[in-house]
């Protein structure tokens, strides 16, 4: 099991909607005493507040379209030069693009930062279908669920490529029962190699 000693300190996590990033990010968080950044929380908590941010995504949360990349580099770049995540974060939501990894990259050189580790969870597309129908929330609909899982297909996956030609991918099988995906979460996190 990892723990607050893991060297492995600064992460992403990856996968499409439906996954259990949040859900996993949570445990790994408590178990790393590192803070879970979620975009997709920053932007919910500010639709709910009412601020200029929430007023400019809502419509495009509501269609599981992406919001635009500078908005997102000001969102994330403002929150990883706070204090609480100097020690490491587990990012999860970003980034959703080649572009914003591109803008990750520059935003945590300039805090003298780099990423340890990008866990992707991996879960067929049917099955989050499945999973989005029962949980049923209102922008759930069959429509969004399917519009989201081809945003993944097409401007996310391409990130797996993308680290792991930098060494630091690995990929984990979320289509499993949830302690199973947090076991192989540590487990990956604890061996040396990538895949
Ligand atoms: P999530 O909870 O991560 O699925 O995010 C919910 C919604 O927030 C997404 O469907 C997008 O509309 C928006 N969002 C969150 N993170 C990003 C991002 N990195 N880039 C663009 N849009 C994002």
């Amino acid at each position: 099991m990892v723990d607050a000693r893991s060297p492995v300190r600064r992460l992403l996590l990856v996968g499409p909607p439906g996954a259990g990033k949040g859900t996993q990010a949570a445990f790994l968080s408590e178990a790393l005493g590192t803070p879970a950044v979620s975009t997709g929380d920053m932007l919910r908590a500010a639709v709910a507040a009412g601020s200029e941010l929430g007023l400019q995504v809502a419509d495009l949360m509501k269609r599981g379209a992406l919001v635009d990349d500078d908005t997102m580099a000001r969102v994330v770049g403002g929150r990883l030069a706070a204090e609480d995540v100097r020690e490491g974060f587990l990012l999860d939501g970003y980034p959703r693009t080649l572009r914003q990894a591109e803008t990750l990259d520059g935003i945590l050189g300039q805090l003298g930062l780099k990423l340890d580790a990008v866990l992707v969870l991996e879960v067929p597309e049917e099955e989050l279908v499945t999973r989005a129908l029962a949980r049923s929330r209102e922008d759930d609909k069959e429509e969004v669920i399917r519009h989201r899982l081809a945003v993944y297909r097409e401007d996310t996956a391409p990130l797996v490529d993308f680290y792991r030609e930098r060494g630091i991918l690995r990929r984990i099988d979320g289509h499993q029962p949830i302690e199973k995906v947090t076991s192989a979460l540590h487990s990956a996190l604890s061996a040396e190699g990538t895949c």
